[in-house]
């Protein structure tokens, strides 16, 4: 894709160096190569090779999961204004993967693991969504049982990213007899064990960079393929989506901000009569509007960051929450930027209409509209002292304000 970079102004000198390092990664690639990523439905896996010798994936971590949140939302808007395919590969492969050793690894294998993962000699994806479903994790299908000297795992995953060109998948799996629900596990399965086959790959609208396939397993392994303690894998994997729900926000304000300055400099070259369609009320105030709500967007996306790093602790709802606006609004964005392109707008010559599709999965991925919407309703749906109260007297005083007769 055309890419446009991003306004430095405001960076302090870390981060501004931790872009560099993202982009001399990147160096070695250029735009036949993101094209052709498109084409052929996967990234290579030279690609989070590059960044791991670039020692992006260390740098990112070094500091600790929340402290390095501005590395993760640096990475994942330069990535995804080269190559919306590789800033998936890369999300996976960091806030989940390496998110998950980092914080569960303790055997020597695990931390060996670790060690390959930062240097992008070993690449992970995350498998949670099984055909039946994905927005229920309580109702997944695959199981492990504890055998001899380890664990039997069987199942099959869907729509994983990454699983062409990953080494390993994180595999969310329940015992054959849950003691409730919420029993699930998380295991390490490599993808070349004996036992598990990629079966293949589906066509999607968007994001064609990065392939989503379909994995089935019956394979068994050694013990500490079992990563943190089991029973709350729940828990790990909805403290792990946190990272990649903000890396989708942060992957997002990249795709609006490209699309929005891209649909300016069109309104004000393009004439319609004697006019620049920039100085129609119409297409103006709609460009205005969007400037304001990606604005918006990426404040609250830095003040989440903030929160989380003074706080040491993910802001899960609002987080949620950012996510569930941030899909809607850079969708109208970029919606709204393909319109005044016209009917370029539409052609596979301009970027606007890739934008457009890749955008589309982030209502989707990383938890739907629905399930985000629920979790922060969730929070809603609780006492509030104060309001109660408030309400009460309100209610106690809702009474006809005048008497029969008062204005006779
Ligand atoms: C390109 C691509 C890449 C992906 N990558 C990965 C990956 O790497 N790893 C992975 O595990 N998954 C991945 N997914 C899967 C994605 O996470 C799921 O599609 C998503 O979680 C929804 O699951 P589902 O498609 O099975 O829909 P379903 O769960 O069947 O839901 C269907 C619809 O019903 C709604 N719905 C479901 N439950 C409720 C409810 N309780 N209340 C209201 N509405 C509800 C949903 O929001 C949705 O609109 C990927 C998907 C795509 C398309």
């Amino acid at each position: 894709m055309t890419r446009i970079p991003v306004r430095e102004a405001q960076e302090n000198s870390q981060l501004h160096e931790f872009r560099n390092q993202v982009n001399d990664a990147l160096a070695a690639f250029d735009e036949k190569d993101f094209e052709r990523w498109e084409q052929e439905r996967h990234t290579p896996r030279e690609v989070p090779a590059a960044l791991g010798r670039a020692g992006v994936f260390r740098r990112r971590w070094e500091h600790g999961a929340e402290q390095g949140l501005p590395q993760l939302v640096t990475m994942a808007q330069e990535l995804y204004r080269s190559s919306s395919g590789a800033a998936v590969v890369a999300m996976g492969h960091s806030e989940i993967f390496i998110g998950a050793l980092r914080w569960l690894g303790e055997t020597p294998y695990q931390l060996s693991l670790l060690e390959e993962a930062l240097d992008g000699k070993t690449i992970g994806c995350f498998g949670a969504t099984e055909p039946h479903g994905g927005s229920n994790l309580r109702g997944l299908r695959t199981t492990a049982t504890a055998v001899e000297g380890g664990w039997r795992l069987r199942g099959c995953k869907r729509y994983i990213s990454n699983v062409g060109r990953a080494d390993y998948i994180l595999v969310l799996a329940k015992p054959e007899n849950p003691a409730h629900v919420s029993d699930l596990s998380l295991f390490l399965l490599p993808l070349d064990h004996p036992g598990v086959s990629v079966d293949g790959f589906f066509d999607t609208v968007g994001l064609r960079g990065c392939d989503a396939g379909q994995v089935t397993f019956d394979a068994t392994l050694q013990s500490d393929a079992l990563l943190g303690k089991p029973s709350i894998g729940l828990l790990y994997a909805t403290h792990l989506l946190q990272f990649e729900r903000l890396a989708i926000c942060a992957q997002l304000t990249a795709a609006a901000d490209t699309a929005l300055r891209l649909a300016v400099a069109y309104a004000r070259r393009r004439t319609t009569g004697d006019a620049r369609i920039m100085d129609k009320q119409a297409i103006r105030h709609r460009l205005a509007t969007c400037r304001a709500e990606l604005w918006n967007l990426e404040s609250r996306l830095a003040e989440l960051v903030g929160v989380a790093q003074r706080s040491g602790r993910m802001p899960a709802h609002e987080i949620s929450a950012l996510k569930l606006t941030a899909g809607d609004i850079t969708g109208r964005i970029i919606d709204t930027a393909l319109q005044i392109f016209g009917a370029r707008g539409y052609s596979t010559n301009f970027p606007v209409e890739r934008l457009w599709r890749d955008a589309r999965l982030s209502r989707l991925g990383g938890g739907t509209d629905e399930v985000l919407a629920d979790l922060v309703a969730s929070g809603l749906d609780r006492r509030d002292p104060v309001s109660d109260e408030l309400l009460s007297r309100l209610e106690a005083l809702d009474v006809p304000a005048y008497p029969l007769g008062h204005h006779d």
